[in-house]
């Protein structure tokens, strides 16, 4: 039986996204989110509940042919619709994937770099990781942490206790600070059938811990690098037989012959990093993952010409005023304007990096 109906856990963008590619595929999607101003209502029909309510996780479950979610802090639910229906990707990389101590456990076993990290559950164990990585050095709570949230520099070994403070005692990593070149990250994909596909690798820059811009594909990457990021993206999707997108997110140290990768987290769902693909990319990621959930064939994740996505984070800006760049895909997602929070993007797209450098330069004159 081909696949009609698609329910998604959460109802943000990148839920609104999914549903809104595969519209062309005659594909219907349900989102089960708590806010009756989520994001994705404007695509699709949504069930108004908790994510971890189990009467509207059924109701989802029996909407949909199969299920998937747009944000790893959901096992409990993921566990729920199990019993119900097809859920992708799997319980299994959730769990590795919402857990820092456990997701590094797993790169280190499938023998991926990894920056040099200790697990921390309090003050004591701190100051003695502090002591065998020095400082500078990062704190990061081990579970529901992201865009820089429950995170903490540590420079000066005397602040043990107030970083622990910072992110409320509760179990952590200790990571070395990785003086990296850039970061770089990878979008894959891995069908029913186990056929895997990867998009180009993007270059990423982050502020203050949340994303700001993406490049694609990104430049001078020789083929080591993008070796070692297909290989550590390949060992993870045919670990858990993974069903769907997952993005790599990593750090470059050295440059030219000594370049080589080191991984920092995986995100099992549509990434940020990722946005670029929905006008940069033969198929998006958004489609390919829809594809691999419900069972069809992967497509062509070639890229089409250069691609920069900006973020739009915190207050809008003039969007308006980008009508006189015709080549910006301006996306918002019909989030309110709040500091520090994603509330659309706007990818640029031309046929070669001197030209994109050009259209940046006059993004940046428009927008400021
Ligand atoms: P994360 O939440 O781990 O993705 O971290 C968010 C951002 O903080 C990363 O994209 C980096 O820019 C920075 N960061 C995280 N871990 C490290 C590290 N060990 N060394 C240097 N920068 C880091």
């Amino acid at each position: 039986m081909s696949v009609q109906r698609v329910g998604i856990i959460g109802g943000g963008q990148l839920a609104q996204m999914l549903a809104r590619s595969v519209k062309h595929l005659g594909v219907e999607c349900a989102v089960l989110d708590p806010s009756t101003e989520c994001c994705a209502r404007s695509e699709c029909e949504q069930i108004v509940g908790a994510y971890d309510d189990v009467e509207s996780l059924k109701e989802l479950a029996r909407w949909s042919d199969v299920v998937t979610y747009e944000f790893e802090n959901v096992s409990a639910s993921a566990a729920v619709i199990e019993g119900e229906k097809e859920i992708y990707p799997s319980t299994v990389a959730l769990g590795i994937a919402q857990d820092r101590h456990i997701e590094r456990s797993m790169f280190r076993e499938l023998g991926i770099a990894i920056p040099q990290y200790e697990p921390v559950d309090d003050e004591s164990s701190l100051n003695a990781a502090i002591q065998s990585i020095g400082t500078p050095a990062i704190l990061k709570a081990r579970r529901l942490g992201y865009d820089g949230k429950g995170q903490v520099l540590i420079n000066d070994p005397d602040n043990a206790s107030s970083a622990i403070e910072t992110i409320g005692h509760v179990p952590a990593i200790l990571d070395k600070f990785v003086e990296f070149e850039r970061e770089l990250s990878i979008v894959s994909v891995r069908s029913q059938s186990g056929d895997i596909r990867f998009y180009p690798l993007t270059q990423n820059v982050h502020r203050g811990g949340i994303l700001r811009v993406s490049k694609a594909p990104a430049r001078d990457v020789g083929d080591v690098l993008i070796r070692q990021a297909q290989d550590a993206a390949r060992r993870i999707l045919e670990k858990f037989e993974y069903v769907g997108v997952l993005a790599v997110e990593f750090f470059q140290i050295g440059s030219g012959n000594s370049a080589h990768l080191v991984a920092n987290e995986i995100a099992p769902r549509v990434h940020n990093t990722g946005h670029w693909t929905i006008e940069g990319a033969q198929t998006s990621q958004f489609e390919n993952h829809m594809r691999a959930v419900m069972g069809m064939e992967l497509g062509s994740t070639d890229p089409i010409g250069c691609s920069a996505m900006i973020n739009i984070i915190g207050n809008e800006p003039r969007t308006g005023a980008l009508d006189a760049l015709p080549q910006a895909h301006v996306h918002m997602y019909g989030k309110a304007p709040r500091s520090g929070r994603k509330i659309g993007h706007v990818t640029l797209n031309a046929p070669s990096n001197d030209e994109l450098d050009s259209l940046l330069e006059r993004f940046t004159r428009i927008v400021g």
